[in-house]
């Protein structure tokens, strides 16, 4: 969770991810390379276009990163996404996240709408709402779903969350790996606006211990012949089995503190218990009632936190759901 940038100033105009140069960080101020071997190697991957900077030529470059002798470091984690995906681009997989997060206050870490020394009134009117009393922190979403499009970012909706001064925003659908790096980016202009609002961005999968929904990253997902193809719910009942045999390898990549969100209660499915239906927001897995009668469509993995790592989880999917057989 801990996303760093730098920038940097390049004699002319790109608009290819390749044509951008190596560069370099100090990793041991990262906790990510020993002092006397420090350097970590920045790889160009996906550019945006700069919110921030604005103009035709400022960009915003999503890089992973490597070691000096070319191997991406532990916790490069696109890299083993960008080979599982690379293996299965037949099948034409989509994705859109549901990124919940929550807004603080910078100097007594209690939400936005939360009044000092006391708690606001129980959930309820929160989720959608609107108004001075229910709504708290909507410039910094509405200028966040701005630059997101203007950078490129196929962000598809915002909506206010159950908990009050907690919100989402969707990514997707769409393809392979950009869903993840799309998130990512998203999260990094999510903090940037927080930054120049003075407020805290907490990504934590239960800010607020009690009676008060959890934060998560519900991973939607599909392949072509789910979302095309008679039969395709068949397709989507074969994969929710697979993801059901190996669900404690997923609950274990989901994200750190799931534990607890993932009570049984708020709208969650109890960690260690897996379970899916039809429009069941208590289950681990969820189809919508549209995908039940059309025969077709996509699933909504509801276990991944707030917390997670897009690449882990979008690929981790479509390896149990494609590429994993049963022993
Ligand atoms: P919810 O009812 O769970 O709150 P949302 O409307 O917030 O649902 O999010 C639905 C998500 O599903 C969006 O991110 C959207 O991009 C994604 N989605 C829609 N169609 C597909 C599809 N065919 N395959 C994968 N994801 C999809
Ligand atoms: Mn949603
Ligand atoms: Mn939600
Ligand atoms: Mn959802």
């Amino acid at each position: 969770m801990d996303m760093r940038s730098k920038a940097r100033t390049l004699s002319g105009p790109v608009s290819d991810p390749a044509k951008l140069p190596r560069w370099n960080y100090d990793g041991s101020s990262t906790g990510q390379a020993a002092g006397e071997d420090s350097e970590v190697i920045l790889y160009p991957q996906v550019i945006f276009r700069d919110p921030f900077r604005r103009g035709n030529h400022h960009l915003l470059v999503m890089c992973d990163a490597y070691t000096p002798a070319g191997d991406p470091i532990p916790t490069n984690k696109r890299h083993a996404a960008a080979n599982i995906f690379g293996q299965i681009e037949a099948e034409e997989p989509l994705f859109g996240i549901e990124q919940e997060y929550t807004l603080l206050w910078k100097d007594s870490n209690r939400p936005l709408g939360w009044p000092l020394g006391g708690y606001p009134g129980p959930q309820g009117p929160y989720y959608c709402g609107i108004g001075a009393d229910k709504a708290f922190g909507r410039e910094i979403v509405d200028a966040h779903y701005n630059a997101c499009l203007y950078a490129g970012v196929n962000i598809s909706g915002i909506n206010a969350e159950v908990m009050p001064g907690q919100w989402e925003f969707q990514i997707g659908p769409s393809p392979g790996i950009s869903a993840a790096d799309e998130l990512w980016v998203a999260r990094y202009i999510l903090e940037r606006i927080t930054e120049m609002a003075g407020v805290v961005l907490s990504l934590d999968p239960k800010p607020i211990p009690g009676d008060w929904n959890g934060a998560s990253a519900h991973t939607n997902f599909s392949t072509k012949a789910m979302r095309e193809e008679e039969g395709g719910y068949e397709l989507i009942k074969k994969a929710i089995h697979k993801l059901q045999l190996r669900h404690a390898d997923h609950i274990a990549a989901y994200g750190e503190g799931n534990e607890r969100r993932l009570t049984g209660g708020h709208e969650t499915a109890e960690i260690n218990t897996f379970s899916w239906g039809v429009a069941d927001r208590g289950a681990s897995i969820r189809v919508g009632r549209k995908t039940e009668k059309e025969g077709r469509g996509y699933f909504e993995d509801r276990r991944p936190s707030s917390n997670m790592d897009p690449y882990v989880v979008t690929s981790m999917i479509a390896h149990t759901t494609l590429l994993w057989e049963q022993p």
